[in-house]
């Protein structure tokens, strides 16, 4: 066969099969202790153009169920594991020393499969002081950039500190496939201020700024998540019972779950994400997995 004819044949099944080409990539932004009580008005007023320009482009919001405490260290736990505290022992903040299996973390299939994990965290929750603290060896980039010092006092720089790093991990890997997560949020502005506060509203305001700077830069193909782990009591520095947990992305979630009908759990998230990545091993393991998959299978 004449090269040319190889080269229009090729042509033509890249065009028939995008799919072959297209990227593969997930970038999730946990927004810690954004609760959706707060975010919904701020969309409404026009307050956080970058989740507004997810759902501008056919993304969806989803109220998200929780089934554990409103706190972090086991919201985060069961967010990248799909396992519940009965099953991981990781009950409240206090569980930092129970340490999870690294092939039950979301990231090591992912990676095990050929993608990039990069991961850049502003708790050491979910680093060096965690149930997840088997991510630190199990990444290709990322760190911690602590957003709370010893005295309890909230760092600014920690949030722009991880966006350049995730943008520069974009920059890096243009054209690879990878699964990046980002954690940023109000939480420390909300002990410190209060819900309903300027201050922990504002940081709202920041945290959608570097979803506007990650939208600027990421491919056409790659997929954007944003999530909570909890809000906080009304009005209170704390968050005891403030299940108003919520995602915004553009993956293709069944309708059932954006039009009101019924709630995904903490729990499917992960299998949300799996199921992206064409990881499918956790389907084999009903017992063990007992959430499902939010997303439409193409
Ligand atoms: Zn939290």
């Amino acid at each position: 066969m004449k090269k040319t004819k190889v080269f229009i044949l090729l042509l033509v099944a890249l065009l028939i099969f995008p799919a072959i080409s297209a990227a593969k990539s997930l970038v999730v932004i946990g927004w810690d202790g954004a609760g959706s009580r707060n975010v919904i008005p701020m969309l409404q007023a026009g307050k956080l153009p970058g989740l507004q320009s997810i759902l501008d482009a056919g993304g969806v919001f989803c109220d998200i169920e929780t089934i554990n405490k409103t706190v972090t260290v086991p919201t985060w736990t069961l967010m990248f594991t799909s396992l519940d505290s009965s099953q991981t022992g990781v009950t409240t903040n206090r569980n930092t020393r129970q340490k999870i299996p690294i092939e039950d973390i979301i990231t090591n299939p992912i990676r095990n499969s050929g993608y990039l994990i990069g991961w850049f965290v502003a708790k050491d929750f979910l680093w060096n002081n965690s149930p997840l603290k088997k991510i630190m060896s199990n990444v290709d980039a990322g760190g911690l950039f602590t957003a709370v010092d010893n005295a309890g006092a909230c760092l600014d720089n920690s949030v722009t500190d991880i966006n350049q790093r995730a943008v520069q991990f974009i920059m890096d890997n243009r054209g690879k496939d990878f699964f990046l997560f980002v954690h940023i949020g109000p939480d420390c502005y909300g002990h410190g201020h209060g819900e309903n506060s300027e201050r922990y509203l504002y940081e709202f305001v920041r945290s959608d700024e570097v979803v506007q700077n990650i939208l600027a830069v990421i491919d056409f193909d790659t997929r954007i998540m944003v999530v909570n782990d909890h809000g906080f009591d009304e009005g209170a520095s704390d968050h005891q019972s403030a299940p108003d947990l919520w995602m915004v992305t553009d993956l293709l979630i069944k309708e059932i779950y954006h039009n009101g009908e019924t709630r995904g759990t903490v729990r499917d998230i992960p299998l949300t994400i799996w199921d992206f990545f064409g990881v499918y091993g956790w389907r084999d393991n009903p017992s063990k997995y007992r959430g499902k998959s939010m997303l439409i299978i193409e």
